[in-house]
């Protein structure tokens, strides 16, 4: 139908919104139990159903009818209140991004995409890159291409950047990583000639079911209204948010590991807590949920780091601990568990790596994509650069692809320019604590006294409550102004030299 009548088209574009957002909240609780609760032969079924759901989802985006409805509400923009003027621009765009890779390459590329999975998870596997390199040549070719579709006045790799975190360039990367190289590199090299904490204690055996009762009360002292929020077991931790009064959270308990599931739990709490903070006027629409990657990983990495391995939160919840696991932290100071828990060591795998090296794995990863995508830097010789990288900013030496550029699956799933904006998340929190204190005074009092809400409260107020109604950059800038990495250098700085006694 064609539209004139201003009401009724803003009537059918919350209709639309309606339905689009029923459907993926069905998905998302599909995808939630297959990850958690669904047996193994589940697997066909749902995938019918699925297929059906989304489907329904892809007709409803790019019918004649909603093309329709998009191009006129874009003609009467002035007219528009503030939240339907963003929702017809996201709308819009979505509209745009239907049409603009050529159908038979999209396949093409997703028939790749589908088997290069399982080709990469076995050259991992048998230590064998060369038997990996043909697909990611072609994924690489694949995306060059791409990046001419989705903006041919950008260079490649912003173009990808900026599918990830729209408006990040290589030239804010650049610089960012610059300044974490000046001065995280000779960092790490100092922290690497001191002596390490006793992390010992850690390695013992902490059963799961007391490590499960911890992990709710770790969600009670961060502010997670169990109304509201959830957690369930699944191989890898993740958030699930549906809207803002429901969002899920999972982790996974290592018996021999305890740290691990109480970070993972903290760190998707502040996942959590960012979903549940927008505001609720958006329920319903494209505006709710997160903004975009680095913002939700500076809400996560802020309260796991920032939060979760300050000294003032140890205090707080090592009573607790000791309660629940006293065999296990006999002889065990506060101090000791402050110290193991910000061990700092340079690694080889990013995915087991601390707060002070973790930007290092991903700078890595960004100059070898920068240079692959910009036609510098052959697919054979991706082992040897990845190589050097690590031992120029991690002083380590790579023993063998498995544990150095075969790692991780991002590649083999065709996500390039997806992860720097991972550490950008680390810089942006490190930045807002610098605005907050400006603004609260210092944070540790608040941590101290069990007064977490004091600091969600000003997230809230300044990040989480706008969720997609602002871009990413203008929700950071508007909180903290121009984005400055010397604040997440500061931080690092202050923080490992105090530990290890610089
Ligand atoms: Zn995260």
């Amino acid at each position: 139908m064609s539209y004139t009548n201003l009401n009724e088209a803003i009537a059918r574009l919350d209709e639309i919104e309606a339905t689009v957002s029923a459907y993926s909240h069905a998905m998302g609780v599909l995808n939630l139990d297959a990850s958690t609760a669904a047996p193994l032969g589940a697997a066909e079924g749902r995938g019918k159903t699925m297929a059906v759901l989304s489907g329904v989802v892809y007709n409803l985006a790019a019918s004649d009818d909603t093309r329709e409805l998009v191009a006129y509400l874009s003609e009467h923009m002035e007219e528009l209140d503030a939240n339907h003027r963003r929702q017809v621009e996201i709308q819009k765009k979505s509209c745009e991004q239907l049409v603009r890779i050529p159908q038979e390459e999209y396949i093409a590329y997703n028939v790749l995409l589908n088997k290069a999975e399982g080709i990469w998870r076995v050259a991992k596997i048998e230590n064998n890159f060369a038997a990996f390199a043909p697909v990611l040549e072609k994924i690489v070719a694949f995306n060059r291409k791409f990046a001419g579709y989705y903006d041919p006045d950008k260079a490649p790799y912003d173009a990808l950047l900026n599918e990830y975190e729209e408006g990040l360039s290589m030239q804010t990367l650049d610089g960012f990583f610059a300044e974490l190289r000046r001065v995280i590199v000779p960092l790490i090299r100092a922290v690497g000639e001191k002596p390490q904490p006793d992390t010992g204690f850690l390695e013992q055996s902490f059963p799961i079911e007391e490590q499960k009762a911890f992990a709710k009360y770790l969600m009670d002292v961060i502010g997670l209204d169990p109304n509201y929020c959830t957690i369930t077991e699944s191989e890898h931790p993740f958030t699930c948010g549906f809207n803002c009064h429901d969002v899920r959270i999972t982790t996974h308990y290592h018996e021999y590991n305890p740290t691990f599931a109480m970070y993972s739990t903290i760190h998707e709490g502040g996942h959590a807590l960012y979903e549940l903070g927008v505001d609720e006027s958006y329920n319903g629409t494209c505006l709710s949920g997160g903004a975009s990657m680095s913002i939700h990983e500076s809400q996560s990495r802020f309260y796991e780091n920032i939060i979760g391995r300050s000294r003032e939160f140890i205090e707080l919840i090592f009573p607790k601990m000791q309660e629940v696991f006293p065999r296990q932290l006999q002889g065990v100071t506060a101090e000791d568990l402050y110290r193991a828990v910000n061990k700092a060591q340079p690694s080889l795998v990013r995915t087991e790596s601390d707060e002070l090296t973790y930007a290092m794995h991903v700078m890595v990863r960004y100059e070898v994509e920068k240079q692959l995508i910009g036609g510098t830097l052959e697919v054979k010789d991706v082992p040897a650069e990845w190589n050097r990288l690590y031992k120029e900013y991690l002083g380590v030496d790579v023993p063998s692809d498995t544990l150095g550029c075969l790692q991780d699956s991002h590649w083999s799933g065709g996500a390039i320019g997806y992860f720097p904006s991972y550490a950008l998340g680390s810089a942006y929190g490190a930045q807002m604590k610098h605005v907050c204190e400006s603004e609260l005074g210092p944070i540790a009092p608040f941590i101290a006294k069990g007064d977490i809400a004091a600091i969600t409260a000003w997230l809230r107020e300044h990040i989480h409550r706008f969720g997609n109604f602002k871009k990413p950059a203008a929700i950071f800038e508007d909180a903290c102004g121009k984005f400055d990495p010397k604040y997440f250098a500061d931080y690092l700085t202050e923080k490992y030299s105090a530990i290890y006694g610089l």
